[in-house]
């Protein structure tokens, strides 16, 4: 695991809280027995961090264990199967290191690590050659996944990126240098937008990032009009665009972006209001849109965390006045923890249609619940009554195929179902997308 620690200003190191310096923090002795616990155990299959800011700022430390902050971050008890926390357990009282360290591969490996088939369907060739830490779904987007940018300044513990964070060298998919990217780009006039994601890639130096990007900024590239930015610092450490020693290097860059005619995104991770709430944060908000980059908000909806429409409109409604743009509410996803934080499809689209109706048509610009799931982005529009049969109405936001994109279809409804693949669709025999299965292959190869 890579952690780099990260300057404020004034020199000082901001601490990660990880499993090696958890046992003395202030709230250690504070914690119920059976979390601190599970803190061990968890942690040794999924990653845990977390930070000074994050602890001391965001957890409401009087609601502990249901402040949804502490369930965002903190390793829970019922992120495993009860039979693999108790072999977890086990194993590392009977300290046997060799036999741990094979069963925590196991399990890590049965927890569904590179979901929606990231790994062996959507990396692109450069005459023939693969080219490691790219991405390219869906064709106007190519994603980029420096190497440097792999981890985050506190793990999320539903993240859907988690396998990242862990030593399963053979799993991660980063790239070095973005000599390809620019060399891929080039015979790509298709692509707009550069999705530059991780982990969090604003956890580099600003020199760091300076040093991917600029190949992409030329007169050659006019084409790649949107530098679109993945992060969480905004939420976990808005200090990144306030008083890290690099914070105004970062936003001169941005406005440098913002000044060859691109436009600049910072496609912002928020889960909760609460990460909204803060000087800092907010500070870090103006700062960024001052550069002439836009904000945009998007996040998983999570049991434990952010369950709650109350709480998502009250997100909403603050990203607005705040000059954020609500993007996208995401279904989590089919990887990790999901059996302790997973909703039903019905749940989360109740959730989102409940919210999405308390805010002003500013904040509806969000689109929801959406699963990004093998074929593409599937929205769950709504549940309906068609010839007497109850059915999920669904279409695509993105699709593998962009003829896919926005034609409405059917499934059967199922209040059970929390994912794509537990569906059967209604009215035929097949879902329309399912018809070229050959097809699926090609799309994002060169
Ligand atoms: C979401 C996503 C994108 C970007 O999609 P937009 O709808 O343009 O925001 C690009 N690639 C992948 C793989 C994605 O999941
Ligand atoms: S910010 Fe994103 S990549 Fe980082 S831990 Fe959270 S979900 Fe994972």
């Amino acid at each position: 695991m890579q952690s780099r620690p990260t300057t404020t200003a004034e020199g000082r190191r901001y601490r990660p809280v990880t499993s090696r310096n958890i046992h003395k923090t202030a709230f250690w002795e504070k914690l119920d027995p059976e979390i601190r616990e599970a803190v061990s155990v968890v942690s040794q299959v999924l990653p845990f961090r977390s930070n000074e800011y994050v602890v001391e700022e965001l957890i409401d430390w009087s609601n502990i264990p249901h402040d949804p902050i502490f369930q965002l971050t903190f390793p829970q008890p019922g992120m495993l199967a009860p039979d693999v926390y108790r072999r977890m357990r086990r194993l590392m009282e009977q300290g046997d290191k060799g036999a741990l360290e094979s069963a925590v591969r196991e399990v890590r490996l049965s927890l569904n690590p590179h979901p929606a088939g990231q790994l062996t369907h959507n990396v692109p060739k450069l005459n023939g050659r693969p080219l490691p830490g790219l991405q390219h779904k869906y064709d106007e987007t190519v994603l980029f996944f420096p190497a440097r940018g792999q981890t985050c300044h506190a793990y999320c513990t539903y993240c859907f990126r988690w396998a990242q964070f862990v030593d399963l060298p053979e799993m991660q998919f980063q790239a070095t240098e973005s000599k390809d990217l620019a060399a891929y780009l080039k015979v790509h006039p298709e692509v707009s937008d550069v999705l530059v994601t991780g982990g969090d890639p604003l956890i580099m130096k600003t020199r760091v990032l300076r040093n991917y990007l600029e190949p992409l900024l030329t007169d050659e590239l006019a084409h790649v009009s949107n530098i679109r930015i993945g992060s969480k610092s905004p939420a976990y450490w808005p200090q990144r665009f306030v008083t890290d020693d690099d914070a105004d290097d970062l936003l001169r860059f941005f406005e440098e972006i913002v000044a060859t005619g691109r436009h600049v995104a910072l496609m912002a991770h928020y889960s909760h209001p609460v990460e909204l709430s803060t000087p800092m944060a907010q500070e870090a908000v103006r700062r960024i849109r001052n550069t002439g980059a836009q904000i945009r908000a998007q996040g998983p909806c999570i049991r434990h965390v952010n369950d709650d429409s109350d709480a998502w409109a009250k997100l909403w409604r603050e990203a607005v006045a705040l000059g954020i743009v609500p993007y996208y509410m995401f279904v989590e996803r089919d990887t990790g923890a999901r059996s302790y934080f997973e909703l039903p499809l019905v749940r989360v689209y109740e959730i989102f249609r409940d919210a999405y109706s308390q805010v002003t048509g500013l904040a509806r610009t969000v689109r929801g619940p959406s699963m990004s799931a093998f074929p593409g982005k599937v929205r769950v529009l709504g549940v309906s009554e068609i010839r007497g049969e109850k059915v999920f109405v669904l279409d695509m936001l993105q699709g593998r195929k962009s003829e896919w994109v926005r034609r409405p279809f059917y499934a059967k409804f199922d209040p059970r179902a929390t994912w794509l693949d537990q569906l059967r669709p209604a009215f035929a025999e097949r879902f329309f997308f399912q018809e070229e299965p050959q097809a699926l292959r090609m799309v994002g190869a060169a």
